[in-house]
């Protein structure tokens, strides 16, 4: 099987159907697992880090159609990891209140303090994706936002934050299964929405609309990850290995001891 380019270089214009979402680099299920668990153990072990170093933040950006695995990569991604640390926001329909304002005041309030890994499921991105497909604003508005967004992106990236976005790739037949099986698992049930159905009527629409978001908002300080998620195992390994190599990047490091405590004693 040829490589596959998961990050792009900034610039390179971005055409979906040459990505494939079943790709898995030879890996199997259970060497992928095993790779996991170990990157996973050194995730805990940096964000320890950067929380007690408190000065500098992680930003990552989660985006994919419905059933794309936003919530499984949560869970799985991020387990073990120190709650206290970690912060995940999930973007919904703009309220009124948030409609009353600039498309990115809402988003600003919950990007991640120093020391915190931030994760937004959903984004800020849904105003140039799902607002374009369904006109919610004139093109003359949300055609602006690409730079808006690569502005605000770099605001953040010059105040300490560090930024991943991943774009979880799966196939229009993965998400029919995926619906499927949530029509299908009572458990699995109450995740179904008759909603998503329009929207995936509107798939070509979507992918297009994605495809400018990767080619025109992939920078060097805020790269897009174009993440094969058609095997969740697959999906988990890639998005904890960029988080990793990311964390081994910043210099982290466990703050000097407030003075010297050579020679201190507890009392009883
Ligand atoms: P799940 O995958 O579990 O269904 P979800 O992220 O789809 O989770 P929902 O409550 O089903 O959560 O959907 C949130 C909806 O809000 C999505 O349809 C999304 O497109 C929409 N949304 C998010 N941001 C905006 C926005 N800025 N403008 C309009 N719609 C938005
Ligand atoms: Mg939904």
């Amino acid at each position: 099987m040829s490589k596959q380019v998961i990050m792009p270089k900034p610039g390179t214009k971005i055409d979906l159907s040459t990505f494939d979402p079943d790709f898995n680099d030879d890996y199997h299920k259970s060497g992928a697992r095993e790779a996991l668990k170990s990157l996973q153990k050194r995730m805990r072990e940096l964000q320890a880090m950067l929380y007690a170093q408190g000065t500098q933040s992680l930003l990552i950006v989660l985006q994919a159609m419905d059933a794309g695995g936003k919530d499984g990569t949560i869970r799985r991604v991020f387990e073990g990891v120190n709650p206290q640390g970690v912060r995940v926001t999930s973007f919904k329909k703009p309220t009124e209140e948030e409609l009353a304002h600039d498309f990115l005041w809402r988003v600003h309030q919950h990007t991640p303090r120093k020391g915190f890994i931030g994760i937004f499921n959903r984004s800020h991105y849904e105003d140039v994706l799902v607002v374009r497909v369904n006109e919610l604003v004139p093109q003359s508005v949300w055609e602006k936002r690409y730079d808006h967004i690569n502005h605000f992106e770099k605001l953040l990236a010059d105040s300490g934050t560090r930024i991943l976005k991943f774009f979880l790739h799966i196939s229009k037949e993965e998400q029919k299964e995926r619906l499927q099986e949530r029509l299908d698992i009572p458990e699995k049930r109450w995740k179904f929405s008759l909603g998503d159905l329009p929207v995936r009527q509107k798939w070509d629409a979507y992918m297009h609309a994605y495809e400018d978001v990767l080619t025109r908002c992939n920078t060097e300080y805020a790269p897009w990850y174009i993440v094969p998620a058609n095997k969740k195992w697959f999906r988990n390994l890639i998005i904890a290995r960029a988080i990793v190599e990311t964390l081994e990047d910043m210099n982290l490091a466990y703050p000097e001891p407030e003075a010297d405590l050579e020679g201190v004693v507890i009392p009883d």
